[in-house]
């Protein structure tokens, strides 16, 4: 098995993003999920179509990491941003293409 078929069976053992969210910070606010596209053809993916978690950190910031199929080209897109709560919420990629926020 090369690595890459490991990393995409590993990816669907992830809860629905759309079971972890929204997430609340420890200050109440809350974040209710943010506008996926395809790193390849720009699609958007839906957020029942992401896999993902939360990771809190202090601060009421928290790091997520998502992974997503593109439903239109199938390219594997794979989201890491940290999540900052403290004031007006903010969303950093760590990695992968930038995000915006959903209300
Ligand atoms: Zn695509």
């Amino acid at each position: 098995m090369t690595p890459e078929i490991r990393k995409q069976i590993e990816w669907t053992l992830l809860p629905l993003l759309t079971d972890v969210l929204p997430h609340v910070f420890a200050n109440g606010a809350k974040f209710h999920g943010f506008r996926a596209e395809c790193d390849a053809c720009a699609a958007s993916i839906e957020l029942p179509e992401i896999h993902g978690d939360l990771v809190p950190v202090d601060g009421n910031r928290c790091v997520l990491n998502a992974r997503a199929k593109c439903p239109s080209c199938e390219a594997f897109c794979e989201y890491h941003y940290l999540l900052n709560a403290e004031g007006e919420m903010s969303v950093l990629p760590l990695q992968g293409p930038s995000a915006s926020l959903t209300q």
